[in-house]
């Protein structure tokens, strides 16, 4: 039996940590650790007597890479699962490499204060080489690639719903499906309504840097970039019904270019109502969604950190959101010489999700599969000394750990495409 380290106790934490205690036998010990650990306490409370798994919580900032590595080294585990935010991806990463323990995670480092002139000089670089603005990219975490393969430890990079499931489709259409992925449109729907004019459905200073950000997509080798909500579909959802898409930039996206062999172009669409783009465009407008901290009466205040403040907790939307996510794949390409199309999706219910775990689906669809990736590396069947994303392994236990765990898929062999 092993333990894991599970850093940040929020919604997805929320649900993977549940998930880990269903799944006692890979998950034998969990160590819940994150700054405030009364929260950790609180979850610990509740699944005491419900699991097998021997919970235990602690106090960790993870900005600091000798508190981590002080706490990996008193509680021993075999993996470091981390759910705080995209900030601390690299102090775990080293904190990971100093102690010999494997690594997973769930989105891609993105920097706090993306004023820091050291973060910017290279960030710019990165926009002109590359040729896309998002803040975000994989760039920092493939720079530990040498020195996670030489000491012999693994990380999982990006195993939530997107980027991650909808990566393990991807490989699993290239593996039997098709000699050749030609496109990939990533179609991300949320159905649900949890009845507040404007909230987010994870971290909102994430979602809101991710969603008022340019778009971007892959074609023919290089990246083409738009403005924010420049493109926009329309699609019929299987389980949700018809609702209106944006393309953005994402994260798997920048992976899938260099790991799927012949593909032409991949793009990334999220549904959004009108009501919430009305209130960003506005809260973008009067300033809210900034990074810079403002001085306000003597204190320096970063908007969007304050606006987050102000903006329903994720966490408290499980009991009201109801409708259902679809989040899936369409691929074209050429299987024996012939045309061919896919789509590979899951539809998840936000009650039903709220009544197993007390939460409501986009938890749910990050933190099901955070504890699936983590269960493939402690059991060994994703475990290669290196840096990987998720595409690079196998994906047929993934897929039937899906199906077995709560976020079972369908296959549609004629889809309607996106124009
Ligand atoms: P929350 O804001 O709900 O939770 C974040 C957690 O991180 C909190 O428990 C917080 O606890 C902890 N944390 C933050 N800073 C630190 C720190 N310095 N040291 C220790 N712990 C810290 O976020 P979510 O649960 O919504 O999101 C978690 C992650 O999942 C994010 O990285 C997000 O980008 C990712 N995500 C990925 C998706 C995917 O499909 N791939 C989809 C949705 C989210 P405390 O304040 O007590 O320290």
């Amino acid at each position: 039996m092993k333990k894991v380290l599970v850093i940040g106790c929020g919604g997805v934490a929320g649900v993977a940590i549940r998930k880990c205690a269903q799944n006692s036998d890979v998950f034998g010990e969990i160590c819940i650790a994150s700054r405030t650990v009364s929260k950790c306490d609180a979850l610990k409370q509740k699944l005491e007597g419900k699991t097998k798994s021997v919970i235990t919580t602690a106090q960790v900032d993870a900005d600091n890479v000798d508190q981590l590595v002080a706490l990996i080294n008193e509680v021993k585990p075999d993996i470091v699962l981390n759910l705080a935010l995209p900030y601390q991806d690299l102090t775990i990463m080293e904190a990971c490499l100093k102690t010999k323990v494997d690594y997973v995670d769930t989105a891609n480092y993105e920097c706090e204060d993306t004023n820091d002139l050291e973060w910017r000089a290279i960030y710019e670089k990165r926009c002109k080489e590359k040729g896309f603005t998002a803040y975000f990219d994989y760039s920092w975490q493939w720079a530990y690639r040498e020195r996670f393969e030489k000491a012999g430890i693994t990380a999982l990079l990006g195993t939530g719903f997107d980027p991650g499931v909808t990566s393990v489709f991807t490989a699993y259409a290239q593996k039997h499906y098709f000699d050749e992925i030609h496109t990939i449109d990533i179609l991300d729907c949320n159905g649900g309504d949890h009845g507040y004019p404007f909230a987010t459905n994870f971290n909102p200073e994430i979602n809101l840097r991710e969603v008022s950000a340019n778009g971007s997509y892959w074609e023919n080798g290089h990246w083409v970039e738009t403005k924010p909500m420049e493109i926009h579909r329309t699609y019929n959802f299987d389980g949700v019904g018809e609702k209106d898409m944006y393309l953005l930039h994402h994260e798997e996206i920048e992976s899938l270019a260099q790991n799927i062999p012949h593909v032409k172009r991949i793009r990334f669409f999220m549904t959004f109502g009108q009501s919430y783009l009305t209130h960003m465009k506005c809260l973008e407008n009067v300033g809210m969604l900034g990074t810079e901290p403002v001085e306000f009466e003597g204190h320096q205040i970063v908007p969007i950190q304050f606006l987050r403040r102000l903006l329903p907790d994720p966490a408290s939307l499980g009991p009201r959101t109801v409708g259902k996510t679809n989040i899936g794949c369409i691929f074209t390409g050429i299987k024996d010489g012939k045309e061919r199309t896919l789509y590979i999706y899951n539809v998840c219910d936000h009650q039903e999700c709220y009544r197993e775990v007390e939460s409501q689906a986009i938890s749910y669809t990050t933190g099901v599969p955070a504890m699936i990736g983590t269960a493939m590396v402690l059991q060994g069947l994703w475990k290669r000394p290196g840096v990987f994303t998720v595409e690079e392994f196998d994906p047929d236990p993934y897929m039937d750990a899906l199906n077995k765990w709560g976020l079972p898929w369908q296959v549609d062999e004629n889809p309607v495409l996106v124009p």
